[in-house]
């Protein structure tokens, strides 16, 4: 079974790094083991703890967890390293790690952003789509080298191969040095000696790329869905950026959407509604369920159909199905049917009794989940 990893951390979905962070100090120092000697317990939930921040404290890692509900890669490196660590030496590294170097930078590529326009079926099934855009690739004439000759590239001479330059800003007590990327070689730390004439130097051409997308069950309209590393190609070698896809929702015929809840209005004659009746609903995956109307049904009842909605994004769980209920008026009828009509409105057990105020349709649903 999947872990939640959010749930373990006790943090929202959209938390930052921060949170996330500091959710993660405070559990783990609870449950460490040091604090908690002989407890099999702790030291589980210890190893849960530090799993989840290993996935979740990783952006790559975290959406793919995101994404594919797993987070890739063998899990649990990590969570060994810090659990050999002593409280002392968690808190340490907690606040004196980071060391940083100022080593060349990768180019990372940048990320491409599509719209995908999916039907309700679509988001609540998942879906396999192929998708077409234009994104820079390895340049065919250099293969990627970005020189003519292919040569390997050289140092930079402008920042000696760091990536980064140094200026001196200000003067006497407040001088400050303030690096910035090499504006010769954009930080890469490299130098093309015959740049390629097809792609200019870079190692990348833009072409059209076709690229499979596997949209998990659960997807809603306005969510983006990253494709690690298939976004533009990085230069001279660069990482690629992410395929960011933005899913728009088609609206449906028949459904409407709240959330996870799906709602869904039918029509039933007068006598049915009177004398009650079995429905036959129909639900996203195609097959239809039946709903039962009891006898003396009033027209704009509503009723709910457990598990029948939209499943939840990274979640075993289901919306509901609310089902209106009206009454259909039909718009003619002939003289057999007004004399039946007649006979009815004249019939006492058909006249009102009840005058109160009909309840909101959002009211009568917050009741219903109540
Ligand atoms: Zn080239
Ligand atoms: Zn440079």
């Amino acid at each position: 079974m999947k872990k939640d990893y959010y749930a373990i951390l006790g943090v929202s979905r959209d938390a930052d790094a921060e949170t996330i962070k500091r959710a993660y100090r405070r559990l783990a120092l609870e449950y460490h083991p040091d604090r908690n000697p002989g407890n099999k317990q702790a030291e589980e939930r210890f190893k849960e703890i530090a799993e989840a921040y290993e996935v979740l404290s990783n952006p790559e890692r975290r959406r793919q967890y995101d994404l594919f509900g797993t987070s890739g890669g063998g899990v649990g490196v990590e969570a060994e390293t810090i659990f050999s660590q002593t409280v002392e030496e968690f808190i340490s590294s907690f606040f004196g790690g980071g060391r940083r170097g100022r080593r060349p930078q990768e180019v990372t590529g940048e990320d491409v952003r599509i719209l995908l326009e999916l039907s309700l079926e679509e988001v609540a099934n998942g879906a396999e789509r192929e998708v077409e855009y234009l994104r820079d690739d390895i340049c065919e004439t250099c293969g990627g080298t970005a020189s003519s000759s292919k040569r390997p590239p050289q140092t930079c001479p402008t920042c000696g191969g760091t990536g980064q330059v140094a200026y001196r800003v200000g003067g006497g007590f407040f001088q400050q040095i303030v690096y910035q990327t090499c504006p010769d070689c954009r930080g890469s730390g490299m130098r093309i000696i015959d740049p390629c004439s097809a792609c200019g130097g870079t190692g990348l051409r833009r072409k059209l790329h076709k690229q499979l997308v596997q949209i998990p069950p659960g997807a809603a309209g306005g969510m983006t869905l990253a494709l690690k590393g298939a976004g533009h190609r990085g230069p001279w070698g660069g990482r690629a950026g992410d395929l960011l896809i933005e899913i728009q929702e088609k609206p449906h015929p028949v459904f409407s959407r709240e959330g996870d809840n799906l709602i869904y209005e039918t029509w039933v004659s007068y006598p049915e509604l009177v004398l009650g009746t079995t429905l036959n609903i129909p639900t996203l995956s195609g097959e239809s369920t039946s709903l039962r109307v009891p006898p003396g049904t009033h027209s704009g009842e509503i009723f709910r159909l457990q598990g029948k909605g939209l499943p939840r994004y990274s979640s075993r769980k289901r919306g509901d199905m609310i089902v209106q209920v009206h009454v259909w008026v039909p718009p003619k009828v002939g003289s057999e049917e007004k004399r039946l009509l007649e006979t009815m409105r004249d019939t006492k057990a058909f006249q009102p009794t009840e005058r109160k105020p009909e309840k909101h349709f959002w009211r009568r649903v917050k009741d219903l989940f109540k």
